[in-house]
């Protein structure tokens, strides 16, 4: 009998892969191995979930079992592969009755990990949170449970959209940003300050300029000491300061690997017969951030793999954010030389991207202009 095509990661990017391949071969023997639970769910309604108070088991789509029986499929959860073999086609795990896995193709779908704050000091250091995954969000509900201040540390989109459902939630809740502005890199100046607006007046304490020392353990709490000396005591701190790729599988394999693991338009990694997608690949210089690009270049994968000439190409994507307070539309400009135009109204706040030649090559909307996403996407030259 042939190995099977083995997937290491049962995420988002794992899953569409299945999906994808099952839409085109219904024989082929896929096993797929994760570490964690290996349900399906979606990291983007953590927010709606915390604003809810949902626990973590109501956010799952299909367990395990549930995926594996729809997808005829061999799904292993609890399982981390601890090292990969290209030139052998064998992977070895922390299975201590069955260590090694052959394999005819190889997928890595190892997705990301959580930034951490760098440089605090303090016995409480290490008491701070992230909500990468669904067994994290299960446990900050937990830490949440009769207790209610929180410090997010980190203003970008992750942050922001975590501290407003934390508020919803009934939490009290102080974002940190050490920067001057939230959303720093992702928006201009006039949409920043919009959304910060709109932030505050839903009831989040926001101290920009303010970055994080030390956190403290005290008797049952915690101090974080800001760089501002204005102390700050709280039951939980949680940092959302966005993430990177988990490549470590594969540089230690000797892939070629830069911030993600590099893949060409084929999603072919540097070694035969391995490829890799979703949040821990990188194409063209470009890492897989948004769940619509992952499921494109799943689809391409798929493709690829029943033997079809397909080629990833990125597109320009809107991201909405998942904010209750004001309407956020975001196309990324990509990496060129140009200059952000904002205008603002009473309602709002528009702002163009474009580059050197005059074309338009990203947007942000707040507020009202927020409706206009989908029209000006269109006109945006990739
Ligand atoms: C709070 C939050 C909100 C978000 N909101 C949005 C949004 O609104 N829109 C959007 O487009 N994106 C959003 N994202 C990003 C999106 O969720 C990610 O891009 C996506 O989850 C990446 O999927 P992935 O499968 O590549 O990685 P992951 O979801 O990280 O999955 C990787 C899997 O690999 C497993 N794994 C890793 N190493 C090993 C190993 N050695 N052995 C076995 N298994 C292993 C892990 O256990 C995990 O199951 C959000 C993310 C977060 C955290």
């Amino acid at each position: 009998m042939d190995a099977p095509l083995v997937i290491v990661g049962t995420g988002f990017a794992g899953y569409a892969l299945l999906r994808a391949l099952r839409q085109r071969d219904r024989h082929r023997e896929i096993h797929l191995i994760g570490a964690g639970e290996a349900s399906a769910y979606a990291k983007d309604q953590f927010p709606a979930g915390l604003a809810h108070r949902r626990d973590a088991d109501e956010l799952v789509i299909a367990t395990a079992e549930q995926m594996a029986y729809r997808f005829e499929a061999t799904i292993t959860p609890h399982r981390r592969v601890l090292a990969i073999d290209p030139a052998s086609r064998v992977l070895r795990t922390d299975n201590p009755a069955q260590p090694e896995q052959i394999w005819s193709q190889l997928v890595l779908a190892t997705g990301v990990e959580s930034l951490r704050p760098a440089n605090v000091r303090g016995s409480g250091a290490a008491s701070v949170l992230t909500v990468g995954s669904l067994a994290e969000y299960a446990y900050l509900r937990s830490e949440l449970a009769g207790r209610g201040r929180v410090a997010v540390v980190g203003g970008g989109v992750p942050g922001c959209e975590l501290a407003e459902s934390l508020k919803r939630g009934g939490c009290e809740v102080t974002l940190l940003e050490s920067d001057p502005h939230l959303l720093g890199g992702s928006v201009p100046t006039l949409c920043a300050e919009r959304i910060a607006d709109a932030l505050a007046a839903a009831g989040v304490r926001i101290r920009t300029e303010d970055g994080v020392q030390r956190i403290d353990q005290g008797m049952d709490e915690l101090h974080v000491t800001m760089l501002g000396g204005k102390p700050l005591a709280v039951d939980v701190v949680v940092a959302a300061l966005g993430t990177r790729p988990r490549v470590q599988l594969a540089r230690a394999a000797g892939l070629d690997v830069a911030a993600g693991i590099v893949v060409d338009a084929a999603l072919r990694t540097s070694a035969e017969a391995i490829h890799a997608v979703g949040g821990c690949a990188e194409f063209e210089g470009r890492v897989f951030e948004f769940g619509e690009d992952i499921d494109s270049c799943a689809q391409v994968l798929a493709d690829v793999l029943a033997g079809h000439g397909a080629r990833m190409r990125w597109k320009a994507r809107v991201r909405r954010l998942n904010l209750e307070c004001c309407a956020v539309a975001i196309c990324k400009p990509p990496p060129v030389a140009g200059e952000w135009h904002e205008s603002a109204t009473a309602r709002g706040v528009r702002a163009l991207f474009h580059d050197r030649t005059g074309a338009l090559r990203g947007f942000a909307l707040v507020g009202d202009p927020a409706g206009e996403s989908g029209s000006l996407l269109s006109r945006v030259a990739r």
